[in-house]
């Protein structure tokens, strides 16, 4: 199997790190217009874990990885990888790149291909024929191995491609939209050698547009949004709703739906954006309120009961509610968290970002 190189890097394990890194690019008549691609991310990536970029078209993703890799510069705020600068030479021969669209000249077997990979990496002949073996075996390409590229599926051809990446054993794999036009039988294959890298325990920093993909094969990741994070950490906490306290707009916080009732001459809707309003903090999500209210007014009964789904509350915001009930001479009746999907969790950054752009 692939091993990773043990390395000295000072940054307490971070094999990737970025702070408040920004680029504008140039556009235009005379490169007079600007586009900021990227507007402070900060993100880091520790050893072992497979962290992925995703974000909608334009968010960025691409432009951090060239700036990751040397490929252009930033226009400010810090990147390193392995603790060293990122670009410089020194952190370039330890990362192992697969760009979007690789192009393996079609006069090669896959064999001879990495042979090709492997002098321009400076691998002498046993070291290029001992890392070809693993590699062609790890990517599902043994058998194949003497067969003209031309016959390739893409899904091979992408194949082949990690296994270019990893000639020189890197400690770090960069994936650009690994799975992109990949049909499913591809898209299925690719996945399943990221995922035997990453139960290897490699680092692999990879980015996407396609949540399912990113979903599958990441342990980490990083929400990117118009060139900002939006939220980032483990894939479990991220699908569960339980964002990062210092992601923009993100602040820990789940949604609820709750059951209660109120004395039938308060309005539901005032009563809830009034007693969840006036703290410190408040929902930084929509209130859904059922209307009409899910018990209507009866004869004798002088309260209406509620049902409602609040999206990003905190635990101060829900106590908030609690005593507001209360003290309205109301009662709780239910009170149960939502299971929230990394789609959920996606769009809803996605889209509180657009209208925070807009507005
Ligand atoms: P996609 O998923 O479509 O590849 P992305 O998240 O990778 O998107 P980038 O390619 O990094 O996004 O682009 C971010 C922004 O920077 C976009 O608005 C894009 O148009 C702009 N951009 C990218 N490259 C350049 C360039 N060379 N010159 C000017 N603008 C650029």
């Amino acid at each position: 199997m692939v091993s990773s190189t043990a390395s000295s890097e000072p940054n307490s394990g971070a094999i990737v790190s970025v702070e408040d890194l920004q680029k504008t690019y140039r556009s235009g008549w005379l490169g007079r217009g600007q586009v900021q691609a990227l507007r402070g991310v900060s993100l880091r990536a520790e050893r072992g874990q497979v962290f992925g970029l995703l974000g909608p078209n334009g968010a960025g993703k691409t432009t951090l990885i060239k700036v990751l890799l040397g490929v252009i510069g930033s226009s400010g705020g810090r990147a390193s990888l392995f603790g060293l600068a990122a670009g410089s030479a020194t952190a370039r021969r330890r990362v192992g790149y697969l760009p979007e669209s690789l192009r393996i000249d079609r006069h090669h077997t896959a064999r001879t291909a990495l042979r090709y990979y492997g002098r321009l990496s400076g691998l002498d002949g046993a070291a290029i024929r001992s890392r070809s073996d693993r590699l062609l075996d790890l990517v599902g390409l043994a058998g194949r191995d003497r067969e003209s590229v031309r016959r390739f599926s893409k899904g091979m051809l992408q194949r082949l491609g990690l296994a270019q990446a990893l000639m020189h054993d890197p400690d770090l794999l960069v994936l650009d939209e690994p799975t992109d036009g990949l049909d499913p039988v591809g898209r299925s294959e690719v996945r399943g050698v990221i995922e035997r890298l990453r139960d290897d325990g490699k680092t692999i920093f990879l980015n996407s547009h396609i949540l399912h993909e990113v979903e599958l094969v990441c342990t980490h990741l990083a929400i990117m949004a118009s060139g900002r994070v939006l939220a980032t950490g483990p894939l479990a906490a991220l699908r569960a709703g339980q964002l990062d306290e210092n992601a923009e707009s993100a602040n820990g916080r789940k949604i609820i739906e709750t059951e209660f009732s109120l004395p039938a001459d308060v309005p539901a809707g005032a009563f809830l954006r009034q007693a969840l309003g006036e703290g410190e903090c408040e929902p930084t999500g929509p209130i859904y309120l059922a209307d009409p209210p899910i018990r209507t007014l009866r004869h004798g009964d002088e309260s209406a009961d509620h049902r409602a789904e609040i999206t990003g509350v905190n635990q101060a915001d829900i106590d908030r509610l609690v005593d507001a009930i209360r003290a309205a001479g109301g009662s709780l009746m239910a009170m149960t968290p939502q299971r929230v999907t990394l789609e959920d969790t996606f769009m809803r950054l996605v889209q509180q970002a657009s209208t925070a752009r807009t507005s």
